[in-house]
C-alpha cells in the first residue's frame, strides 16, 4: 500500500479528521495508485463494517408533481420530463413493498415521496405503514419526504420510522445553482429536527452537478460537521428534460476516489454508494464495496437498476457478506432471492406541460 494512502487510513482509524489537503490529495490519486487508494479505503471500512454489506429498497411511494425545483430531478412539476405523476401509494402497498424488500434481504426499506415536505394525509399514510411494517417485518425503517418540522419528526420516530432521509445534494455555494425554491439551510434544519427526534441521520448528496472540487470537499466536511449516520453518495444520471439533461456522466474512475474520499473523512459512517451505480462504475461496481459499506437493489426512484439477485452475486462473487437489519452477517444468496417477483410499476400519468 503506498505510504499516502495508508498514513490517510491510520489518519482515520484513530478518529483523526483529515485536512482538507489531504482530502482533495484522494481526489487526485494516480491511476497506478488506485488499487493501493482502494485498500487504505478498505482498512478504514473494514474496521467499523467488516466485510458487510447492507441492501437498501427506495419505493417511491408518490411520484412526480413536486412543486420544488431541483435541477437534477425528473419529479419536479418545473420541468417537462418523463418520469410522469402517479398519488400516494396506500398503506397496504407501502407494507407489501416493505415485504419484497424484506424477501430480498434487505436491511432497510425506504419510503420517499416527491413533496417540499409531507402533507398530513402523506404523514399519516407514512406512520400507519411504519406501525404495521414494525409489527410484521425484522426491517430498518428511513423516510424521505422533504423537508421537516420539529413536530412532524416527532410524529416519525413515535410511528417507528428509524432514519430520515434528506441530501445537502451538493455544497452550500453550488447549491443556489441547483435549487432556488428551498435552501440549503432549510435542509441543514431538517436534519437536526429529524437528529432532535431521536431518528438516525442519512444525508449525502450528488456527484456531477457541475460542482467544483471544492464544492465535493465542502460537501464532505458539512456532512462531517453535521454528525449524520449516514452517507449516500449519488452520481448523477441526468434526466431528459431537466436543466441538467446533458451534463456527463462521471468518470468511473474519478467516482471511486470519491468514494475513497468520503470513507476516510467519515471512518464511522454508514456510507452508501448510491444512485448512478450501475451507469457510472459499470464493470467497476465491485470496487465500490472496498470504501463503501451499503448499496440500494432493486433500481431507484425515477430509474432502473440492479436486481436483488445480481448484487447478491456481486457481493458473494466479490467475497462480501450481507448485513441484516438484526445487525448479523449472513451469507448473499443469489439463487435465493431470484425468484422475488419485480416490483409493481402503478401505472403513472405523463406529464403534461402547457
Ligand atoms: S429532489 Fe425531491 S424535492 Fe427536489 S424536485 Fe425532486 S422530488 Fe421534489
Amino acid at each position: 500500500m503506498s505510504t499516502t494512502w495508508s498514513a490517510l487510513a491510520t489518519k482515520a482509524l484513530a478518529g483523526t479528521a483529515l485536512t482538507r489537503d489531504e482530502a482533495r490529495s484522494v481526489l487526485h490519486a494516480p491511476a497506478d495508485e488506485l488499487l493501493a487508494l482502494l485498500d487504505a479505503a478498505f482498512t478504514v471500512r473494514r474496521a467499523h463494517w467488516g466485510r458487510r454489506v447492507s441492501l437498501h429498497v427506495l419505493d417511491n411511494a408518490k411520484v412526480g408533481a413536486c412543486p420544488e425545483d431541483c435541477g437534477f430531478c425528473s419529479q419536479s412539476s418545473k420541468y417537462a420530463s418523463p418520469s410522469g405523476e402517479a398519488p400516494m401509494k396506500s398503506v397496504d402497498d407501502l407494507v407489501e413493498g416493505a415485504r419484497r424488500a424484506h424477501a430480498a434481504r434487505a436491511k432497510r426499506y425506504c419510503m420517499v415521496t416527491a413533496t417540499r415536505g409531507p402533507s398530513q394525509k402523506v404523514l399519516d399514510t407514512i406512520c400507519a405503514a411504519a406501525e404495521r411494517i414494525k409489527a410484521e417485518l425484522d426491517i430498518e425503517l428511513c423516510a424521505s419526504l422533504g423537508l421537516l418540522t420539529a413536530a412532524k419528526a416527532q410524529r416519525l420516530a413515535s410511528s417507528g420510522v428509524d432514519r430520515f432521509n434528506h441530501n445537502l445534494e451538493t455544497s452550500e455555494r453550488h447549491y443556489e445553482k441547483i435549487v432556488s425554491t428551498h435552501t440549503w439551510a432549510d435542509r441543514v434544519e431538517t436534519i437536526q429536527h429529524a437528529k432532535a427526534a431521536g431518528m438516525d441521520t442519512c444525508c449525502g448528496g450528488i456527484v456531477g452537478l457541475g460542482e467544483s472540487e471544492d464544492d465535493l470537499l465542502d460537501l464532505a466536511f458539512a456532512l462531517r460537521d453535521l454528525d449524520v449516520d449516514s452517507v449516500p453518495v449519488n452520481f448523477l444520471d441526468a434526466r431528459p428534460g431537466t436543466p441538467l439533461a446533458a451534463y456527463p456522466l462521471v468518470e468511473p474512475g474519478y467516482a471511486l476516489r470519491a468514494l475513497c474520499m468520503f470513507r476516510f473523512v467519515h471512518p464511522r459512517t454508514d456510507l452508501r454508494v448510491a444512485g448512478g451505480r450501475e451507469i457510472t462504475l459499470r464493470a467497476l461496481q465491485a470496487m465500490a464495496l472496498y470504501p463503501a459499506n451499503s448499496i440500494f437493489t432493486q433500481g431507484y426512484l425515477t430509474t432502473g437498476g440492479a436486481t436483488p439477485s445480481a448484487d447478491h452475486q456481486m457481493i458473494k462473487d466479490a467475497g462480501f457478506e450481507l448485513e441484516l437489519a438484526s445487525g448479523e452477517a449472513a451469507p448473499a444468496d443469489p439463487e435465493g432471492v431470484a425468484q422475488i417477483p419485480p416490483p409493481v410499476r402503478r401505472p403513472s400519468l405523463p406529464t403534461v406541460r402547457t
